[in-house]
């Protein structure tokens, strides 16, 4: 048998096993694994990692934040530059307008994501405070395939107990998966308003005004109710050791709670906001990045499984709009998100597993396997026969510098510059197209799908 496409003598690394094989596709899946495969068309990786595409189930493309301030990649630029770092699928998120239906803001977000996106995507339903009078829909967006919830403990979006209660009622009995921003947003604005009133503008006191301690206890709450309520949880962008611990604690306890940590927590420690001018702006985030320390807090929590996958939560916002805080002298104003959705895979392998913290299959599991399982994208996250062809061919030696000039992301700066990693993906498929190669990107806007995920 002749496949269409054969993928010879590299080291497939899946979850479990690394393991010297070929791999068969035909047409848009994985037909076989075993030696001397033969294919119409065949990729010698010789040296290489052979890996289940990576999976990022938290970035924010073209995400409006109101005053024509929107994150800068939009579903084409942002999935291309995915693609370039090896990820092959997406879940970005669903905000409906407050008058809308969750089901027609759905079917808005498909209709600017469909035409554009390069690789598969899904999507979270935020069900933010207009929608607590619309939770009778939630069944309905879940049969849509939005499987999972985004409840916020923070912003305009921000859930109050009461309200968080109904939420995760809601989603509870529609069998869907909440995730949540945790923070202590009412402690929060306190802090920013006196921070700001005594003169501390500048985005030093941005850390400063979202504590760990009470990012801890917010995430220790939404728990609390999720554990009343009988629901999983999955907590977003965990940066430090408070959360870490109310997660850690509820998984002793046997509750299906899970988190996940980002790049930036990972690489980079609060002292980014201390550089000059707009530099210490472009890294605010929410939560923000933490002291150092905390982030070989998360590089340990992910080897020993108290966080159990990596996202990057993408949102990039250009240098002018940054720029917004620090001419009103407002570090609250500056737009939050930083660029992450390119380096993440290959970051996680050069520091986490070249530098020992974890195996090379722990990596896999973290960013590929365990996402698809956890966000049921039925047929991703895996090597196998049946699975979609989602492949990511890895140069363990090849180093790169990361900047704007090395990355493809669509933003005039990276929290990143000039940090070298060793280990890049050198080709990308996407179910049995090969939509990135050798630093040249082959895919086309809109051939990626929406995927109705089950859970
Ligand atoms: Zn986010």
């Amino acid at each position: 048998m002749t496949f269409d496409l054969v993928i010879k003598n590299g080291t497939i690394v899946t979850a479990e096993a690394s393991y010297r094989a070929d791999i068969g596709i035909s047409g848009e899946r994985i037909a076989a694994i075993g030696d001397g495969l033969a294919g119409a068309r065949e990729i010698d990786a010789s040296g290489k990692l052979v890996t289940p595409g990576a999976i990022d189930v938290h970035v924010h493309m073209q995400m409006s934040l109101g005053g024509g301030i929107i994150s800068s990649d939009d579903f084409f630029s942002g999935t291309r530059a995915a693609a370039f770092g090896g990820t092959t699928t997406i879940i970005d998120f669903v905000e409906p307008a407050p008058e809308q239906s969750m089901l027609a803001g759905l079917a808005d977000r498909r209709a600017e994501a469909d035409p554009r996106v390069a690789i598969d995507y899904g999507l979270h339903m935020t069900i933010g405070p207009h929608e607590i009078a619309k939770l009778e829909q939630v069944p309905a967006v879940f049969a849509a395939g939005c499987a999972s919830f985004k409840l916020y403990m923070a912003y305009g979006f921000r859930l109050t107990d009461d309200q968080l209660l109904k939420a995760l009622t809601a989603v509870r009995d529609a069998g869907g998966l909440p995730v949540i921003h945790a923070e202590n947003w009412d402690v929060i604005c306190v802090l920013i308003e006196q921070n700001l009133a005594a003169g501390r503008t500048s985005p030093h006191w941005h850390p400063r005004s979202r504590p760990e301690l009470l990012e801890g206890e917010a995430a220790g709450r939404a728990i609390d109710i999720a554990e009343f309520v009988g629901v999983p949880l999955h907590i977003f962008h965990v940066g430090c050791q408070a959360t870490v611990n109310r997660i850690t604690a509820a998984r002793a306890r046997g509750l299906p709670i899970t988190g996940e940590t980002c790049p930036q927590y990972l690489l980079l420690d609060d002292s980014v906001y201390d550089r000059p001018g707009v530099e210490g702006a472009l890294p605010v985030c929410a939560p923000p990045i933490r002291p150092t320390g905390e982030p070989q807090n998360m590089w340990q929590a992910l080897a020993r499984d108290h966080l159990q996958i990596v996202t990057t939560d993408h949102c990039p916002f250009v240098k002018a709009d940054k720029m917004r805080g620090i001419e009103a002298n407002d570090f609250s104003r500056i737009p939050g998100g930083v660029p992450s959705i390119e380096c993440r895979f290959p970051a996680l392998y050069s520091f986490g597993v070249r530098n020992g913290i974890f195996s090379a299959n722990r990596w896999v599991e973290m960013c590929c396997t365990r996402p698809a399982q956890m966000f049921g994208l039925t047929g991703k996250g895996r090597i196998a026969v049946g699975f979609d062809a989602d492949l990511v061919l890895f140069d363990p030696a090849k180093t790169v510098t990361l900047s704007t000039e090395t990355l493809h992301e669509k933003v005039d700066w990276t929290p990143y510059e000039g940090i070298t990693v060793t280990g890049w993906p050198v080709a990308t498929l996407s179910r049995g197209e090969v939509i990135a190669e050798n630093g040249e990107f082959f895919g086309a806007p809109g051939r990626g799908r929406f995927i109705e995920r089950e859970l």
